[in-house]
């Protein structure tokens, strides 16, 4: 077994650390970044970019340039239908009636977007680690149900991972905040690119007990963006009577710049967004020059930020505690940079959040933690996780009868007797779903099976035994079994994202084949921004050496500098990446010469040598 890894898969970013003797390390990478965007490219060559590359490009590549792709995992194309035309990406109902994205004609479930994204994670912790990265403990937020976990854990599997645990992420924050022999009580308020959840914790002599967790998977940063995106459009239109919304590129740039106002706003009171040549009017080209304030945002947030408190207030009361009992305050995820987000939390919780963890990091640092937990690092912590929301089977009449109620402690196990509705039914249908609804179809059907073979007995006589068990993951098993005939049938609730164990294992074995080509065709990427740089820096040097220096110093830069533009077009790594260097040595040698030469203009030795040659023709003296 390799190393084990913490991943906090973020909707809009990711963060990887490592324990080292159970203290966590966050991840850099090559370039020294600490997250890296949870984006996902396909160029039209069908080359696969990832992370801050694939970001880059976004805006001249909208439609094949996946961002955001967490909101999508585990859910029914119905449940998301209100999203579709936030992204500029297609997104499209799979034959099972989950939602998927459509790029260059293929479609791909989410959970094969996401291990693209932790594939590249992977290659980034072997590098820095120097070492192969086997295993992982992933986290989630808190409020996902089984579906989007068991999407999560195949996403994990894909890339390779041994998913070690599928961690939920206040709980890994507040790993990471707390010290294991304090006895505190804490709020992890969470407020991310996609999600919002909060929960209460508690530690008590090492363990760590979730109280109570709530939250709403469809609410986060990228709905404030929404707003500001509708708003900035409409001032256009009402302004220049052009509607950005039906133009290809317009939309990604607006929304790339809203997102970009939103988070500066969070330092100051007004930015201006200014996107020139935004569309073509009667008169020609069009530009979008408009100011945010700090203000307008507010106003036009403050109903979404809002919907999160009454959810708080739910947390303290399922925990069974009042506001007073509560020692600190935790804020998790990007969108709680907002000051209104910040003021907000500060007024319900009577207390300024903890200033001590940066938001970014503290989830992957817990989950660190946690893969020491798990390999046995450390001892000195125990973890014990409740689930989100209620479990229970389907009654006649389509009504929910509840197995485990939420916020149970997990690992659990609890069962119920059912019996039958007809004299003789041989049959039962056992349809497992999940939420807090008490009519079924209110809630997220989780699977069904049957039960055969049910002794012949008028209705109302067997007794037929549903037991539910949650593993310390959170992963559900399902079984009833008659108790007089002993037949008994069982599922483990496994709908990765409408994938089977064999289609995970399939997609798993080509991402490790895709990996190389990956690998080779980001080291191409990479050379090729070298090259273009070089390229420019060449230029540089011979428009300047041109003036000043004799052709002969320079003609060889001239000739390697179209050779380097000639490769930097073909796939030859090895040939460019030795041309680069070659180049990049010339531009040193010519400079050193324009160095020489421009420092032979001002040298004060040399003007006096001048000067003094100049004295023996019979000129006068300097002063
Ligand atoms: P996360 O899912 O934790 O990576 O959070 C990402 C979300 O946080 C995105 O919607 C970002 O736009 C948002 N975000 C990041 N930095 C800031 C900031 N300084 N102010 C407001 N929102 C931010």
């Amino acid at each position: 077994m390799g190393r084990t890894i913490g991943i906090d898969l973020g909707t809009t970013n990711s963060c990887i650390a490592f324990s080292d003797g159970g203290h966590p390390t966050v991840i850099q990478s090559k370039s020294g970044s600490r997250v890296m965007p949870s984006v996902v490219a396909f160029s039209a060559k069908g080359e696969r970019l990832v992370g801050l590359v694939a970001r880059r490009q976004a805006i001249t590549n909208p439609k094949n340039t996946v961002g955001s792709i967490k909101r999508l995992m585990g859910r029914r194309y119905s449940e998301i239908a209100d999203h579709i035309n936030d992204v500029s990406y297609e997104i499209v109902e799979n034959t099972n009636g989950d939602a998927a994205v459509k790029i260059l004609d293929k479609i791909y479930t989410p959970p094969e977007i996401s291990a693209i994204i932790l594939q590249q994670l992977k290659a980034t912790a072997e590098e820095f680690l120097g070492e192969e990265v086997t295993d992982a403990v992933i986290t989630v937020p808190a409020y996902f149900n089984e579906i989007q976990r068991q999407a999560t854990k195949a996403a994990g599997k894909i890339a390779g991972f041994n998913v070690r645990r599928v961690l939920n992420e206040p709980t890994a924050a507040a790993l990471a905040f707390l010290d294991p022999k304090e006895r505190k009580r804490l709020v992890v308020y969470d407020f991310g690119g996609g999600t919002f959840d909060v929960s209460i914790l508690q530690v008590i002599d090492g363990v760590f007990e979730v109280k109570a967790t709530l939250g709403d998977t469809s609410l986060g940063g990228d709905d404030l963006d929404t707003l500001l995106v509708h708003w900035i459009m409409s001032e256009f239109k009402s302004e220049t009577g052009i509607d950005l919304s039906k133009d290809n590129i317009a939309p990604q740039r607006v929304r790339e710049a809203a997102e970009r106002a939103k988070c500066e706003l969070s330092m100051t009171q007004e930015t201006d967004i200014n996107l020139p040549f935004i569309a073509t009017g009667e008169s020609g080209p069009v530009h979008l020059e408009i100011t945010v304030t700090r203000k307008l945002f507010e106003e036009l947030s403050a109903d979404l930020i809002k919907k999160t408190i009454p959810l708080c207030s739910k947390a303290v009361e399922d925990a069974e505690l009042t506001i007073d009992q509560i020692d600190h305050v935790v804020l998790v995820g990007g969108s709680t940079r907002i000051p209104m987000v910040q003021k907000l939390v500060e007024e319900f919780f009577g207390r300024k959040p903890a200033q001590s963890v940066n938001p970014d990091e503290v989830v992957a640092l817990g989950a660190a933690i946690e893969s020491s937990v798990l390999t046995g690092q450390r001892k000195d912590l125990v973890l014990i996780d409740v689930t989100p929301l209620t479990l229970g089977v389907e009654t006649l009449g389509g009504i929910m009868a509840p197995i485990i109620q939420r916020n149970s402690p997990v690992p659990t196990r609890n069962s119920r007797i059912f019996t039958t509705a007809s004299d003789n039914q041989s049959v039962v249908g056992v349809h497992v779903a999940q939420g807090e609804r008490e009519i079924i179809d209110g809630n997220r059907s989780l699977g069904t099976f049957e039960l055969r073979g049910i002794g012949s007995a008028k209705r109302g006589d067997p007794r037929i035994e549903v037991v539910f068990e949650i593993d310390a993951n959170g992963i559900l098993s399902v079984s009833a079994r008659d108790t007089t005939t002993g037949q008994e049938q069982s599922i483990e609730v496994n709908p990765s994202g409408g994938l089977s164990g064999a289609d995970i294992e399939r997609l798993r074995r080509e991402a490790s084949t895709n990996a190389d080509a990956d690998r080779i065709k980001l080291k191409l990427v990479t050379l090729r921004n070298e090259a273009d740089e070089v390229i420019y820096e060449a230029s540089k040097v011979i428009a300047v050496a041109s003036e000043e220096l004799d052709k002969e110093s320079w003609v060889e830069l001239e000739t390697e500098l179209k050779k380097l533009k000639t490769l930097r077009d073909t796939d030859d790594t090895l040939a460019l990446a030795r041309e680069i260097s070659d180049v990049h040595q010339l531009i040193s040698s010519v400079s050193k010469l324009i160095e020489v030469f421009e420092s032979d203009d001002d040298d004060p030795a040399a003007e006096f040598m001048d000067s003094f040659a100049k004295m023996e023709d019979g000129d006068k003296l300097p002063k």
